[in-house]
Parts: structure tokens; C-alpha cells; sequence
């Protein structure tokens, strides 16, 4: 193994947040709560999380203004809120695109003299520690060093160049049981594509397959659950826990293809992000097969899926890939993902066999 960095302290567990809270004593004075407009405030994870810090004496102000997809604007009035009220720390509570901007934020705070250029320049700068609280069960952000932002001058999205790493990660399935079933199978779907770009990539070693794998195992246990909408607590564990080993694996390796393809569909069409990944992991997982068939046939294996038309079926059922890609994908969005990403050495060179327009074109 040539490098592995993961320096999270994870927590994964029912009721985490009041039972090992006080973990954050030592991050400052002042948290800063970064979340989305609704969802946390109904799922019980934004009173859990100001109930421990009243507990430990810790102030707290709350920034509840994040869009899906979020966007450098966002960050910046963000940055304004947290600088006003003398923050020392952030806590991302939400789905992935809270939990991204709570690191983008927390990188603008600690560099009171940048501005939001600096997201996409590659110098040293360090960020606030960041605390994150996932509600979702897909992104793994709770894990990753990445922040996803919108760039709406470019129409699309881009991981920032910094790696922010969370200090402390508290997951709770609980918080799951508010979601509607839409936005579990559109999330769980995007921890499958990490598991699988991870498996499948140029920088893939023992140490992220070994992360894929499990995930794969917990994910092919859940996925009867997911197409027959039965997400009891013990299967919302399991996703959560499938999601945070998926963003363990990217972790190390990054993601690719589908990831790169989607963002163009998500900014254009405003389809989520999972779902917009989802739409190409068939058509991805077919190219894996071709070019490298027996790590091709342990992925399908470990997932309890007997050939690749079970698994595009799958995808159908789940999500509609096949049905959305065949009918509302413009041609001029195809074009503009295309060649968007032939242009994207970043996200190419994560695949570990050489890729054509055609290829690109063959996973719609
Ligand atoms: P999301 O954009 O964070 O949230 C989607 C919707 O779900 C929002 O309306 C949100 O409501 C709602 N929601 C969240 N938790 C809920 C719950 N427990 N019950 C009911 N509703 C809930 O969705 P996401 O798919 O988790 O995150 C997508 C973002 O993550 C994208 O920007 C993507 O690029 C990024 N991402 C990051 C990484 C990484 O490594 N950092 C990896 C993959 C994806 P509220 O707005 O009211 O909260
Ligand atoms: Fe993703």
C-alpha cells in the first residue's frame, strides 16, 4: 500500500450524538451549525446536536441556508454569519450538500483574507475543525476530504481543490427514518457508484477494495429492502453504515466516471445527485466487466446479482435509469457531459482503462 489517510474518529451508532458529544469539547467555544432549510429541524439531528452543546457550555449559532447542490455564494454569506458571530467550529448537519458546505465554510473562516477563488487554487490553507453529522445515506461526506460546489458560471459542479478532512463523524441511522423513500434509494444508489469508481479505478489498492467489499456485502443485503421500500432500522444501518465505508473508499481513491458525467445532468436537469450518477453505473460497470472481467464478476458476486442485465434491471427499478436516459436527456446536455468530461484529465485518469468519446457516449 503506498498511502492511506482516513483520520476521522467515526461514530456509528444509535442515539451517538448525546452519547459521545462530548467529543467536540476541545474543538472551541463557539460551534457553528451549517444544515439545510428543513430536514434536520424535523429529524430530531439539529436538536440532538444543540442539546449536547448547551450541555457542555458551548455557543452555538445556526446557518440554515443550504441548497441542494450548494453553491460558492452560499459559502460566502456563510462565511459572513460564522465571522459575525466569533465561531471557532463547524458542525454540517444534512444530507451530503450540507455537509460539503460545512467544509467549504470552514476553510473560508480560517482564511478571513480570501476569497471564494481560493476554492479552486491549488495553495496550502488551512480550515476550522469540521464535525459532521450525515442524515443521508450516501455521500460519505462525513468521511471524505472533498466539497462538491456549484459553479454557476461554469453550469456545472466541481469538487474544490482542498481536502478538508473531518475531525469527528456522528452517524445515526435514525435520522434516516423521516427521509422518504426517494431520497434513501437516490442516496444509497450513490454510495453503490463510489463503491464501484473506488473498486474500479487507477489509484485502487488493498485498502480501498477492502472497504468496497464490505460495502458491496451490507449494500447487496439491503437492495431487496430498497426495491420493496421495507427500510426498517436495522436496513437504515446498514445503508448508513454501506455509505460511510463507500466514502471511505473514495476516500483514497476518488470517484470517476459516472460522478464526472452526472454533474452536468444535476446543474441542467436538476436531477439528485445519486440518481444523475446512477443513470451511468450500468453502462460504467459494463466497461469495468470488459476490461477487467474477474474483478468484474466479484463485484456482481458480492452483491448477490446474478449478471450485468440483472444489475442494469436493477438500476431500472430503482431509479428509472434506463427510461430516463432513453427519453429526457437532451442531445445537447449528452454533448455538453461528453465532452465536458473527455476535457476533465482529473476525473479521466481515475479510470483504469483508456476511455473513448464513444465509450462516454455508450453510457447513456
Ligand atoms: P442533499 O442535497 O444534501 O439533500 C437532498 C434533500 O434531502 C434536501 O431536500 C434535504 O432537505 C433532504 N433531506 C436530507 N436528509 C433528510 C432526512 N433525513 N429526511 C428527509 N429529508 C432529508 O442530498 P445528498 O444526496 O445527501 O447530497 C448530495 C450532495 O452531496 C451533492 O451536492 C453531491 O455533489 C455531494 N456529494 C459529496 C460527496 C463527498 O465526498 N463530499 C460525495 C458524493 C456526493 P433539507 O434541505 O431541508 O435539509
Ligand atoms: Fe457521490
Amino acid at each position: 500500500m503506498s498511502k492511506l489517510y482516513i483520520p476521522t474518529c467515526i461514530y456509528q451508532e444509535e442515539n451517538c450524538v448525546k452519547k459521545y458529544g462530548s467529543e467536540m469539547k476541545g474543538l472551541g467555544k463557539h460551534a457553528f451549525i451549517v444544515t439545510g432549510k428543513h430536514s434536520a429541524k424535523t429529524n430530531g439531528s439539529l436538536a440532538d446536536v444543540q442539546h449536547v452543546l448547551r450541555e457542555m457550555g458551548i455557543a452555538y449559532t445556526v446557518f440554515d441556508e443550504v441548497e441542494e447542490n450548494p453553491s460558492m455564494e452560499t459559502c460566502e454569506r456563510a462565511r459572513k454569519a460564522g465571522t459575525c458571530a466569533g465561531v471557532d467550529f463547524v458542525i454540517g448537519i444534512g444530507g451530503g450538500s450540507p455537509l460539503d458546505a460545512a467544509k467549504a465554510i470552514a476553510l473560508l473562516l480560517a482564511n478571513p483574507s480570501e476569497s471564494t477563488e481560493c476554492f479552486y487554487q491549488s495553495k496550502a490553507l488551512g480550515y476550522l475543525p469540521v464535525v459532521q453529522v450525515p442524515t443521508t445515506c450516501g455521500t460519505g461526506s462525513e468521511v471524505t476530504p472533498y466539497a462538491i460546489l456549484t459553479i454557476h458560471a461554469k453550469r456545472t459542479k466541481q469538487s474544490i481543490s482542498h481536502r478538508i478532512y473531518p475531525t469527528l463523524a456522528f452517524c445515526d441511522s435514525r435520522y434516516l427514518q423521516s427521509a422518504p423513500s426517494s431520497i434513501i434509494v437516490n442516496t444509497a444508489v450513490d454510495a453503490l457508484c463510489h463503491l464501484v469508481e473506488s473498486y474500479f479505478n487507477t489509484n485502487s489498492n488493498c485498502a480501498n477494495r477492502m472497504y468496497s467489499t464490505y460495502g458491496f456485502k451490507l449494500w447487496g443485503k439491503a437492495k431487496e429492502h430498497l426495491l420493496e421500500n421495507t427500510i426498517d432500522k436495522e436496513i437504515g444501518n446498514t445503508l448508513m453504515e454501506a455509505s460511510t465505508y463507500a466514502g471511505m473508499a473514495i476516500t483514497h481513491t476518488g470517484t470517476s466516471l459516472p460522478h464526472a458525467l452526472s454533474y452536468y445532468l444535476t446543474y441542467e436537469m436538476g436531477i439528485p445527485h445519486g440518481k444523475a450518477c446512477g443513470i451511468f453505473l450500468a453502462g460504467y460497470l459494463d466497461l469495468c466487466r470488459k476490461n477487467m472481467p474477474q474483478e468484474g464478476d466479484k463485484v456482481l458476486e458480492l452483491l448477490g446479482i446474478t449478471n450485468g442485465s440483472a444489475f442494469a434491471d436493477l438500476m431500472e427499478k430503482l431509479i428509472g435509469a434506463r427510461e430516463l436516459s432513453h427519453t429526457e436527456i437532451s442531445e445537447d446536455i449528452r454533448l455538453k457531459a461528453v465532452e465536458g468530461v473527455m476535457a476533465n484529465p482529473n476525473k479521466l485518469k481515475n479510470c483504469p482503462f483508456k476511455i473513448t468519446e464513444k465509450d462516454l457516449w455508450g453510457m447513456f
